[in-house]
């Protein structure tokens, strides 16, 4: 090797998994602060390999990336290389992986698809097979957020809940565990990370009705090597560790291990070498409602919590709760960054993250002190965060017991969903992709749990958008997307960055003084990175949430982001996107400077909402809101508005209405992931939810041509026929 490899960081942390020609030796003894600098003593002709070869980057999870060919100074000649489009049309949220001249990326239904880096031809391509009707069992689109790397083999999740363990070189499977209860609503969605010699996995379905664990397995043989589980479950059966003995202690009166009582870790963890700590982000409530899983209140661990484990046998080190007695879908599943931070006039090793609940924390990581804790994003639920307790200080009535709440932020989408952050440490800036949803919290009448389904305990109608123009309006107002230039030294914010709706890209930050991230208005968009001038943007023809990567092959850097709208709030947010719908183009794009490659024309085909006449009584379609709101609109959108992913109910065709039973109730599209609910709703339920998507077509048409509202009110109440 001819590079000397000098660290130009604080604490002169090197990871050396970054290094060309060691991208295979990503679990060695790297410390995780940072990444190095190469410098080169001799100049070599061509600038060494730099490539990305896990989730995070490094196992800090920092996201910033040393390479500094595309810069402010460059950046607008930055083109198109190549693209690669997906055989798919559903959300896309991996992070590539970049390793020896490959990238891997993992799309929707899990599948996973290797692509030469330099010309993006396929190499390979694995399908895993997911039941497309597994779908129902997932509240934010059959999404996969990437494979994790070890000595020329893949592992990722899939939706269904297994583990997979392929030959990188040809796609060919090494092995497969199921890491999941079939029985039970759980998916995997998160990508896994490595640790030493294990492969570790979370999973999700809090909002159905799980209990969340994490799980590693030895990468030889996917044989289980320990699990944690993050909440207790039926104290009559023991406790798998003292740790969940004490956690029980802070749920009462309620029997939550029959809905699961949540805490899935669907998502972020890190890893510190040199402390030898796991940290996992730990999910909200199952049901979301506390009345219901621990009516005796109680903090409910480790649920919205951080967890350090030790990663050789998943013992519980120390937590950190972020939102005590959980129960407004506040997870502390949110992606989480280790660094060094000089506070106080003291150097910390600190964990940082900016949870649903509207706090960006900085915790000692050797310990899970508290360091701060301020908002990032507008915050109702709360005052602030008591410094002394670590616990927040919640504004009366955010509880909904008894009565609904004020219109509250952050709601269920967070503050930040799982749209991954970057630490640049040369502008000593947290980029965080922001959202302001406001959401209306209350209790369902009468909970009645029902086993694979929608269970939060909450009336989700109480967050809908309202009819009512003018509420509808100030609602609307309050619905924001930012990008937040977070200083975690001063805990403030330095500068932001408006986009037109909430639900952005992930992003990416490098030592070119830039910051990448894409946005629901299709555009990858490029960043000074000490002041967030707009530089550079690239029309993706689809919403971004994936966040970018960077990596240098041949001498020449790259630019490279997995496209395509999708997500939870890309299904459900309906008009509080803001940027109307979008169709997902499922593409990978990598740019380099001078890149000519033109995407091909965007064919959109218009919606047209053309509806039969509404047939039906006032209280049926009321009725059909009811089971929309439980069944339907985490798919297709508040309101029956779609984001542009699944077909908006509203433009149906008569030949669809014709077949809405065979859809609704037997399954007709169980292939694209619409199930039948025969054995969930009634044929009147199907019925009235039939007519709650008529008149909402009707009242979409009435909006848009007000002299025509007293026309389509009449008909909404026009009884139904006799007989
Ligand atoms: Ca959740």
């Amino acid at each position: 090797m001819t590079h000397r490899f000098k660290s130009l960081f604080a604490l002169g942390a090197i990871c050396i998994a970054l290094i060309a020609g060691c991208s295979k030796q990503q679990q060695g003894p790297a410390p995780a602060e940072s990444v190095a600098v190469v410098e080169e003593v001799t100049a070599p002709e061509v600038a060494p390999d730099v490539e990305w070869p896990m989730y995070g980057l490094t196992p800090a999870e920092g996201r910033f990336s040393p390479l500094a060919d595309i810069n402010a100074g460059n950046i607008a000649k930055l083109g198109l290389a190549w693209y690669f489009d997906y055989p798919t049309a559903r959300g896309m949220e991996a992070t590539p992986l970049v390793i020896d001249g490959v990238i891997y990326t993992s799309g929707s239904w899990s599948m996973v698809y290797a692509n030469d880096a330099r010309t993006g031809e396929l190499l390979w391509f694995f399908d895993p097979e997911v039941p497309r009707n597994w779908a129902v069992h997932g509240c934010c689109d059959v999404v996969n957020r990437g494979v994790a790397y070890d000595k020329g083999r893949l592992y990722f999740g899939t939706f269904d809940g297994r583990l997979v363990s392929l030959n990188a070189a040809d796609g060919s499977v090494r092995w497969e565990v199921q890491t999941t209860d079939p029985e039970r609503p759980y998916t995997i969605t998160g990508a896994p990370r490595i640790v030493k010699d294990k492969v570790l996995i979370g999973n999700g379905g809090g909002e159905y009705g799980v209990r969340g664990y994490v799980s590693a397995y030895n990468l030889d043989d996917g044989e289980m090597a320990w699990r944690f589980y993050t909440v207790p479950g039926n104290p009559a059966d023991g406790f798998e560790s003292e740790a969940l003995k004490r956690a029980a202690e802070t749920w009462g009166g309620g029997e939550w291990w029959v809905v699961g009582g949540g805490g899935t870790v669907w998502d972020s963890m890190a890893y510190d070498p040199e402390l030898d700590l796991l940290y996992i982000g730990v999910g909200n409530g199952a049901p979301w409602n506390r009345q219901i899983r621990s009516p005796d209140g109680g903090d409910n661990l480790f649920l919205s919590s951080i967890v350090a484990l030790r990663p050789d046998d998943g013992s519980y080190v120390w937590h950190y709760q972020t939102t005590p007695g959980e129960t407004w879908d506040y997870t502390a599943t949110q992606h989480m960054i280790l660094a060094e931070l000089e506070l106080g006039g003291k150097t910390r090793k600190v964990i940082m993250q900016a949870p649903k609940n509207g706090f960006f924390y900085v915790l000692d990581r050797q310990t899970g002190e508290l360091l701060s804790a301020e908002p990032y994003a507008t915050v109702t639920w709360a005052t602030g965060v008591d410094m002394e307790t670590g616990r927040p200080v919640e504004v009366e009535g955010v509880r909904y017991e008894g009565k609904p709440t004020a219109l509250q932020l952050p709601g269920p989408i967070g503050g930040h969903n799982w749209h991954p952050m970057s630490y640049n440490p040369d502008t000593g800036l947290v980029y965080i992709p922001t959202q302001d949803t406001p959401w209306v919290y209350d209790a369902t009448e009468e909970f009645q749990y029902r086993p694979g389904y929608w269970n939060t305990g909450t009336d989700m109608r109480a967050g809908a958008l309202p009819d009512d123009p003018v509420l509808k309006e100030q609602i609307l107002a309050m619905v924001k997307g930012a990008m937040v230039a977070w200083d975690p030294v001063r805990a403030e914010p330095r500068w932001r960055v408006e986009h037109t709706g909430p639900w952005n890209g992930g992003i990416l930050s490098t030592a070119g003084n830039l910051v990448f991230q894409g946005n629901g208005s299709g555009q990858l968009v490029a960043y000074r990175a000490d002041t967030g001038e707009q530089l550079w943007s690239f029309d993706a023809q689809t919403g971004i949430v994936a966040p970018p990567v960077t990596f240098r092959i041949d001498g020449t850097q790259y630019v490279a982001v997995v496209a395509g709208w999708g997500g939870v709030l890309a299904l459900s947010g309906g008009e509080s996107l803001k940027t109307g719908p979008i169709p997902n183009r499922s593409r990978l794009l990598v740019f380099k400077l001078g890149g000519k490659a033109v995407l091909p024309p965007a064919v959109d085909t218009p919606l047209v909402i053309d509806p039969p006449p509404l047939q039906a009584a006032a209280e049926q379609v009321a009725e059909g809101f009811k089971y929309y709101s439980t069944f339907c609109s985490q798919c297709h959108g508040d309101g029956a508005v779609s984001g542009g992913v699944t077909p908006d109910l509203r433009a149906l065709t008569p030949e669809k209405h014709a077949m809405w039973d065979a859809i609704v109730l037997g399954g007709m599209h169980w292939q694209n992931g619409m199930v039948g609910f025969g054995g969930e709703l009634t044929q009147e339920q199907a019925d009235n939810i039939h007519h709650y998507v008529i008149e909402r077509a009707h009242f979409t048409l009435a909006e848009s041509a007000p002299e025509a509202v007293e026309l389509e009110v009449e008909a909404v109440v026009e009884p139904p026929p006799a007989g």
